[in-house]
């Protein structure tokens, strides 16, 4: 069963993407241990996340999303890909708030209102693209909408949530985007206002009620016909490898490769997946002799020579 749907609307004018991230929220929760209020600040970040990943067109893309507020849980870092692949860090999923005035969780307490989205997408060119915009409410749903009005100058209408029950377990998490494309008219504002006036209980309700987005993103679109353009799964994954971690390892250079060999081992910790690596001392020996011979390459490249 696909976890995201986009359907274009009105010969392509409208676009409408349904996420049900439930699945991948859950996970997220497990492996940063996150409390209610950090499982919805995360969880809406994770699916900023995988709305973006939904938009990218090739298989090498990817996308990250850093989210830095003034507020106690820190910075928010999101990568996804073109599969849906995202995965997150966040600085301090430890960070329990009580509930805001309207009685719901306190995201924006968590992430603060002063600050900025960055959003970097990698699509194969030379540079990656960079969009940045201020926070402008620390709720993240406007905040998003922000970007996609500001940096990509696509109107957009963006609705994000986390339901969590009273053990802290995840019941529902997910996203609905809607966009309007060049040409569009008065009459496709109207038809977005009146879809978004029935969100009234939060699209963590609606994709509670209705797990399929197939049969939500009907739901949505009511009498109004639409072409699905692309379905997708939805998953947390960590690509994160022994190699990746030798090479992080080897770009620290010979003074602290050596510091580390002198303690003996070290043990390096994945900070989108917790999983832990250990190297040997006769492993760091190892790197470091890579190291030392990269550093030779390097020098007679650059042509210069050391004493
Ligand atoms: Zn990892």
């Amino acid at each position: 069963m696909a976890d995201m749907v986009r359907a274009g609307l009105f010969d392509g004018l409208v676009s409408i993407t349904v996420l049900n991230t439930t699945e991948a929220v859950r996970e997220g929760k497990r492996i940063h241990d996150l409390t209610p209020t950090t499982s919805a600040a995360f969880g809406r970040s994770l699916t900023i996340g995988a709305i973006l990943g939904s938009s990218l067109k090739e298989e090498d893309h990817k996308v990250s999303v850093i989210i830095k507020g003034d507020g106690p849980l820190g910075r928010m870092i999101i990568d996804a890909n073109n599969k849906i692949e995202v995965k997150g860090t966040i600085d301090h999923p430890e960070v329990s708030l009580p509930p805001n005035e309207q009685g719901k969780l306190d995201v924006k307490g968590a992430v603060g209102t002063k600050g900025t989205i960055r959003v970097i997408k990698d699509i194969g060119l030379k540079e990656p693209y960079i969009g940045t915009v201020e926070l402008v409410s620390g709720e993240l749903a406007e905040d998003i909408t922000q970007y996609f009005f500001y940096s990509e100058q696509v109107p957009s209408a963006v609705a994000l949530g986390v339901l969590v029950d009273k053990d802290g377990s995840i019941l529902a998490a997910g996203g609905f985007l809607a966009q309007l494309l060049p040409g569009h008219e008065e009459e496709h504002i109207l038809y977005l206002e009146n879809i978004l006036s029935r969100f009234t209980r939060g699209i963590s309700y609606e994709i509670l009620d209705t797990p399929d987005v197939k049969e939500l993103l009907q739901k949505i679109a009511g009498d109004q016909g639409y072409k699905i353009l692309s379905e997708k799964e939805i998953s947390y994954h960590c690509d994160c490898s022994v190699e990746k971690m030798q090479r992080a390892l080897i770009s620290l250079g010979k003074k602290e490769l050596t510091e580390l060999i002198e303690e003996g081992e070290a043990e390096l910790i994945c900070h989108f997946c917790n999983r832990k690596y250990t190297f040997s001392k006769e492993d760091l020996e190892e790197l470091l002799k890579i190291a030392l011979a990269n550093r030779k390459i390097r020098i007679i490249d650059a042509d210069t020579f050391e004493q």
